[in-house]
């Protein structure tokens, strides 16, 4: 297979901080080419430059600066394979009418990530659970499904933890401080932020606990049954753009040395071989070793955004391990997320043949803003 022609693709909540990464990463993608715009009432009938308030440093593409929005509604003309960066106070109810009408929801909203029978994946971490796609066609008659990443936090601690898997984890301490665009636009008020760390996030202390173990669980046909892992979350807002930092302790219950922790993280791989996935990276996970002096804004980077770059991998008196892990909130937290979940949908065999058809491994390429192209 070797064509090179992208599959048309849409986004729901094209306008708001996520949707414009996910247009910043779509665009120029070997796989897929942006066809179709949704988002509120209010922008609904606009061109895509009149309705999003474009706050990313890149520039607005100019291919999509003058597409039209549509209303939030299934169409004729939206393409199969949809992303969801909807506010989630709307998100629920419009994903499961996409995904009735027979289309692929890759959702980065909260709303379904904890339902029984929808996929909540990291493809690193647990590509096996796509297949509760299949029960959840089956028990809801749907011709389409909804498929999630998880909350921005979550990912950077599951992707640090992932690797100690085979220590057997029991218990977490973390501590996030997170980055500002996790917020949305307008966010967080200037007056709250600036200067300050706010010690507060609604709801998001609550997610990684349960998303984490639900990630980290094992698949037992249609279902999940989480890990039994104790995770107990402090959850900051702090006035940066991107980055998100999580300090972790661990309990562990073979307690392996900061050494061997550091060994396994740096052997962690991506999705598997056979996979080979334009937004992959072949070492998702960077240990920054020893004293190195921390770059966060470079590290924040890695792989394009898509690494995340764990560090301080030393003793802890109280849980046995602690570490700090680095991740860009709106790329590996969100939009890329959400890529790299449809790219293994579509080498998964999940989309219609014709879309398949169109993403032959011949046909790997690395994106322009990817770091490494691995
Ligand atoms: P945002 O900047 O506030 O954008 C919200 C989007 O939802 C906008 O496109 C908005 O369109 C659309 N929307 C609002 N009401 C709608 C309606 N009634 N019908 C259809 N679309 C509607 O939010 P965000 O930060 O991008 O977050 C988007 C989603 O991703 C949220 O569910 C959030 O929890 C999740 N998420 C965010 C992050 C992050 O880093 N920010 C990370 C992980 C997950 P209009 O412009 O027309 O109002």
């Amino acid at each position: 297979m070797t064509s090179t022609t992208p599959v048309r693709v849409g986004l729901l909540g094209a306008t708001g901080m996520v949707g414009q990464q996910c247009v910043l990463m779509i665009e120029g993608h070997p796989w897929f080419r942006l066809a179709w715009l949704g988002a509120s009432e209010r922008s609904a009938g606009r061109s895509y430059a009149e309705a999003a308030r474009w706050v990313q440093d890149r520039p607005m593409p100019e291919g999509v600066a003058g597409m039209p929005v549509e209303a939030a509604a299934p169409a004729a003309d939206c393409p199969e394979l949809v992303f969801s960066a909807m506010d989630a106070s709307v998100a629920g109810g419009i994903e499961r009418a996409f995904a009735r009408a027979g289309h692929f929801v890759v959702s980065n909203s909260r709303n379904h990530r904890l339902d029984p029978d929808v996929p909540l994946v990291i493809p690193e971490v647990n590509p096996d659970h796509l297949e509760l796609v299949v029960h959840q066609r089956r028990e809801r008659g749907w011709p389409g499904a909804i498929v999630t990443n998880p909350n921005c936090s979550t990912i950077t601690l599951t992707m640090a933890l992932a690797p100690l898997r085979a220590f057997g984890i029991r218990r977490v301490l973390v501590t996030t401080l997170q980055a500002v665009s996790g917020a949305g636009y307008p966010g967080v008020a200037a007056v709250d932020m600036l200067g300050n760390v706010v010690p507060f996030i609604g709801g998001e202390e609550e997610k990684l606990a349960v998303e984490t173990c639900k990630l980290l669980g094992e698949r037992r046909g249609g279902r999940v049954e989480p890990a039994e892992v104790t995770v107990s979350a402090h959850c900051n807002r702090v006035p940066t753009v991107d980055g998100h930092l999580v300090c972790a302790s661990v309990e562990l219950e073979e307690a392996p040395s900061p050494a061997q922790a550091r060994e396994a993280m740096a052997a962690f791989r991506g999705p598997p071989q056979e996979m080979l996935l334009p937004s992959a990276l072949r070492r998702p996970v960077r240990v920054a070793e020893g004293t190195a002096r921390p770059q966060p804004r470079r590290d924040a980077m890695a792989g394009g955004g898509m690494a995340v770059t764990v560090g301080r991998v030393r003793e802890c008196p109280l849980l046995g391990l602690k570490f700090a892990a680095l991740g860009h909130n709106t790329i590996r937290g969100a939009a890329g997320a959400a890529v790299l979940n449809a790219e293994v949908l579509m080498a998964g065999e999940w989309l219609a043949p014709d879309a398949r058809a169109r993403c032959g491994k011949r046909n790997r390429k690395a994106p322009a803003w990817q770091g490494d192209g691995v």
